[in-house]
């Protein structure tokens, strides 16, 4: 199901949406006919944890959906009421995780919902993750060892691994 096409209806009262030039904006934005709503179109956020233990860094194959069998960060959209820390603490690897600083914010043209703000946490596990219901499978990648670019799901992730595999091991606490 393709789920990244613009809205056709105003979410607040039905009516049909045109996109129109307002005054003093550069973009062509979604407008009511009706009751003359702006529909902002704006990249969904995204939470990703580059889970790492003895250099080496955990990837998730997924288990589900269209991007099935392809390789990710563990992590997902942040709800309304989340902060960031909060949707990835949500996020199953089967264990606990600590949190460390932010890795980077990567831009993703094609996620499930449209473009996605993905945002990159290094994370320790504290315990031994294991797959859950999204995931088919886990396991350890050193910076030599990532699959190929093909087997990600998400180029989003491929950017922050390159990131990663340029930073020094993370402190163990
Ligand atoms: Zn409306």
């Amino acid at each position: 199901m393709i789920t990244d096409k613009p809205l056709r209806y105003c979410p607040y009262c039905g009516s049909s949406l045109r996109r129109s030039l307002l005054p003093g904006d550069p973009r062509a934005r979604l407008v009511c006919t009706s009751c003359d709503a702006i529909i902002y179109e704006n990249p969904r956020p995204v939470v990703a944890a580059v889970i790492e233990e003895g250099g080496k860094v955990l990837l998730a194959r997924r288990a589900k959906g269209a991007r099935a069998g392809r390789w990710d960060l563990p992590g997902g959209f942040v709800e309304l009421d989340e902060t960031a820390e909060g949707a990835l603490a949500r996020e199953e690897v089967g264990c606990e995780i600590r949190l460390h600083e932010v890795l980077g914010v990567f831009r993703e043209a094609a996620g499930t919902y449209g473009p996605s703000l993905n945002i990159h946490i290094r994370a320790s596990p504290l315990g031994e993750p294991h797959p859950t219901d999204e995931v088919s499978e886990v396991g350890w990648f050193g910076p030599d060892e990532l699959p190929p670019a093909e087997e990600f799901a998400f180029e989003n992730d491929i950017a922050a691994l390159e990131r990663w595999k340029a930073l020094p091991p993370l402190e163990e606490p």
